[in-house]
């Protein structure tokens, strides 16, 4: 059966009191921009907590399922047969008939249950009556469908409004809040398997993501920019698009290499890291920043290095991850898309410089005198974002 609606359904949305409006608005809008990437004839809209997506051409079908599941703030997608109101119980009953004979009728044996809405009372029978009758007729019709009412394999909908809606398959979207919904924070974005876990799980929160990568050319190769741009990407179907700042590291990680010890050149190159990423953060109107770090999963994120890397910071630092097993990573990171490319193996700026043996538990005083060799940091700083290239990633096919 073609399908040229779709019923969405939004959970924590209908939380929000007052301002729900403002999160279902956005939600819509949301869709719609997704969907526009392909589509040309649809409408999207809110009626009675819910959100209906009308499609008014030839489409694939699996293309905006794909889509719709990735949208934050999707409860729920229902491929829904729409047909005009009716008063005449006959061709209700046959609608329902040859829509289960399309979707459930070479299918095995299934327990069913009809759930009617009347929410149009013009119709002349009442939802009770409707549920026997249209259960009797499907009894009659399949022999492999039997009644359960109370847990059925088949929720058969019928919702009697200005349409009549018919619908009995319920899809998980992405849940979440509508991207949008909570400003904007800026994503510590390397190549690696973590931050861009981390940026989606924050962006699932409804934050809008802009990501900022550190490359050191010519120690790291284009590929490797370009695998950080792939990763923007594959957020950017989640989100729509995310706004990527390249910022070249090369000349303050040289100047870093040659006046500070080296097992601190972790430490330090993370620190400057985080600084000037507060800084393009304040430019761009991004309230907070995202790491992927993740409590001792390396010399750099043992608490105490963590505490010194926020010392220079002012701003809020959301680490989603900080509290789960690199094998949880990769389970997400294998389900939203990104693991394959994060382990293409090219070289990323911060193993370049790496030191034998980067200090585990750094002394803040310490770090600070080495720093003070630095004379001249700000000025590496000012060119580093001066020269800073950026790129809109897009959802690619
Ligand atoms: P990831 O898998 O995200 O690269 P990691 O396990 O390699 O993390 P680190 O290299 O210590 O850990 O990096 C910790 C966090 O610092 C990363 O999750 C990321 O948010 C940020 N980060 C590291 N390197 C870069 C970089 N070159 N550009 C931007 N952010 C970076
Ligand atoms: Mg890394």
């Amino acid at each position: 059966m073609k399908f040229y609606s779709f019923l969405i359904k939004y959970g924590e949305i209908g939380l929000k009191g007052k301002n729900r409006y403002k999160f279902e608005d956005t939600l819509v809008n949301n869709i719609r921009l997704h969907l526009a990437n392909y589509l040309h004839n649809f409408v999207v809209y809110k009626e009675q907590e819910r959100v209906y997506v009308d499609i008014n051409e030839e489409y694939n079908y699996q293309k905006i399922l794909d889509t719709l599941k990735r949208i934050f703030g999707i409860y729920s997608i229902s491929p829904v047969h729409k047909i005009d109101f009716t008063t005449n119980y006959k061709e209700l009953s046959t609608t329902i008939i040859n829509y289960v004979n399309e979707i459930y009728g070479k299918s095995e044996k299934k327990s069913f249950k009809i759930k009617t809405r009347r929410v149009n009372k013009r119709f002349p029978m009442h939802s009770d009556t409707i549920n026997a009758e249209l259960g009797h007729d499907v009894l009659e019709n399949f022999k492999n469908f039997t009644v359960d009412v109370h847990n059925p394999n088949v929720l058969i909908n019928v919702e009697i409004r200005n349409h009549i809606n018919i619908y009995s398959e319920v899809i998980n979207g992405a849940k979440g809040l509508p991207t949008g919904t909570s400003s904007k924070s800026l994503l510590l974005l390397s190549g690696g398997i973590d931050s861009p876990v981390a940026g989606f799980l924050i962006a699932k929160r409804g934050v809008i993501v802009e990501a900022i990568y550190f490359n050191a050319p010519p120690y790291t190769s284009d590929r490797a920019k370009d695998k950080v741009i792939k990763l923007a990407e594959i957020l950017s179907r989640y989100t729509g698009c995310v706004k990527l700042h390249i910022v070249n590291f090369t000349d303050i990680q040289l100047e870093i290499y040659d006046k500070c010890p080296h097992d601190e050149l972790t430490i330090i190159m993370r620190r400057l890291m985080m600084k000037i990423s507060e800084m393009v953060a304040k430019e761009n109107n991004c309230l907070a920043l995202i790491t992927g770090e993740s409590i001792g999963q390396v010399a750099s994120q043992t608490t105490n290095s963590i505490a010194v890397t926020n010392e220079c910071v002012n701003m809020p630092i959301f680490r989603p991850l900080i509290g789960f097993d690199k094998e949880e990573i990769i389970k997400i990171a294998e389900n939203i898309g990104t693991f394959n490319t994060s382990i293409l193996p090219y070289e990323d700026c911060c193993t370049i410089f790496v030191a034998k043996h980067p200090v585990t538990n750094p002394n803040l005083e310490k770090i600070l005198k080495s720093e003070k060799k630095l004379e001249n940091i700000d000025d590496f700083i000012k060119i580093a974002i001066n020269n800073i290239e950026t790129i809109i990633c897009k959802p690619m096919e």
